[in-house]
């Protein structure tokens, strides 16, 4: 994997490059869609491409769960179990055992966890996180770390950090002793864990550093902080983390999250809001968020976004998809989460554009101006 840096600002610290895996390559700032079981959800891999979609996300946990590593491994690998043949990056499962499986035990060896479908019991370690992503074998794959809940204490958060760099070190070990099963390059990203605590970002970055040799990842944020102390650590990361290595900033956010962490130096993003949200009627357009359940749309005759090019604007009516969600047909979760998907893809194809014209300071300022008045965007 390569990281080239086209344009850097000169009034903030944003920049555009791109990154070239065996798969393809990439534009940065990148927004990645999230396929968690193997696909995202309600749309297809050739849907995807047209919308210029060159990085996705699988998750480590539901993969492993089902329908299994192994089996996703004799597939060929997920990207040709599930037919995407440019970049994917998977995570650890970390985040997933955290947040939804029942913890039994967790310590410096692994996590003893129970499986949110059937309660089957199972253990991850660092090794086995690297093991289940070589059978799955995306082009980037995260480390194994600790991601505590966002109010949690100083003392709950070390720990955390100091197991995430003792977890590097085992994931990095089991990585030059078994070389996977695919023949094209896996490349790891460390994650910074420290929530809010600026000496712990420090240290977690400190101590992970030596392990980055292809890209880093900031995690922990977006799990319950204030969104003012959110942005103070991603610019702290932004000092601390090396600048000839693309930032991934995990699980953020809105449109307006997207553009304010660009500003702070911030290269890659993934979430699953337009994906969500589009399922439950909320749509990110040009002029701002569109609920579609609300009883304003039910005679509105005109595009969602008339701005857009996807299909839902070019061809169907509010009043249209207010119809479809409100009697839950499966063509109005499609078109919203296509369209949602476009409108995440046209906002990082604005942002590098306007970073490398060198007017991005002012057009991130215009559209905050704008859009931070606005609930949900
Ligand atoms: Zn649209």
């Amino acid at each position: 994997m390569k990281f080239t840096i086209h344009h850097i600002d000169n009034q903030t610290s944003a920049r555009t490059g791109e990154i070239i895996t065996d798969h393809g390559f990439i534009a940065t700032p990148v927004f990645m869609p999230i396929g968690t079981r193997g696909t995202v959800k309600a749309v297809n891999t050739s849907e995807l491409k047209a919308i210029d979609a060159r990085i996705i996300l699988g998750n480590t946990y539901h993969l492993y769960l089902k329908p299994g590593h192994e089996l996703i491994g004799r597939a060929g690998g997920l990207h040709e179990f599930m037919n995407w043949h440019d970049t994917l990056l998977t995570d650890s499962g970390g985040f997933q055992v955290f947040s939804l499986a029942k913890l039994n035990k967790v310590d410096d060896d692994g996590v003893e966890f129970q499986s949110h479908i059937d309660g089957s019991k199972h253990f991850f370690t660092p090794e086995s996180s690297m093991e289940i992503q070589q059978h799955l074998g995306a082009d980037i794959i995260m480390a194994f770390d600790q991601c505590p809940a966002g109010q949690s204490d100083y003392q709950t958060v070390e720990i955390a950090v100091e197991r995430t760099t003792k977890w590097m070190k085992r994931c990095s070990a089991y990585l030059n002793e078994n070389k996977g099963i695919h023949d094209w390059g896996q490349n790891v990203f460390p994650i910074v864990q420290g929530n809010v605590y600026e000496e712990l970002r420090q240290k977690s970055a400190e101590e992970l550093i030596p392990f980055a040799t292809c890209g880093m990842a900031i995690g922990g944020l977006a799990v319950g902080e204030e969104k003012s102390a959110m942005f103070e650590t991603i610019e702290k990361m932004d000092e601390l983390l090396p600048k000839d290595q693309p930032r991934y900033l995990m699980g953020v956010g809105r449109p307006t999250d997207l553009v304010r962490s660009v500003k702070r130096g911030v290269d890659m993003f993934d979430c699953v809001l337009p994906t969500r949200n589009a399922r439950n009627g909320q749509l990110f357009t040009s002029a701002g968020i569109v609920n579609i359940s609300n009883e304003q749309h039910k005679e509105e005759f005109i595009p969602v976004d008339e701005h857009c090019s996807c299909d839902l604007c070019k061809n169907h009516t509010r009043a249209y998809l207010r119809h479809l969600m409100n009697v839950n047909e499966i063509l109005g979760h499609r078109l919203a989460s296509l369209h949602n998907l476009t409108y995440y893809m046209n906002l990082m194809e604005t942002i590098r554009r306007e970073i490398t014209a060198g007017t991005f300071d002012n057009w991130s300022h215009n559209f905050l101006k704008s859009m931070l008045e606005q609930k949900g965007m």
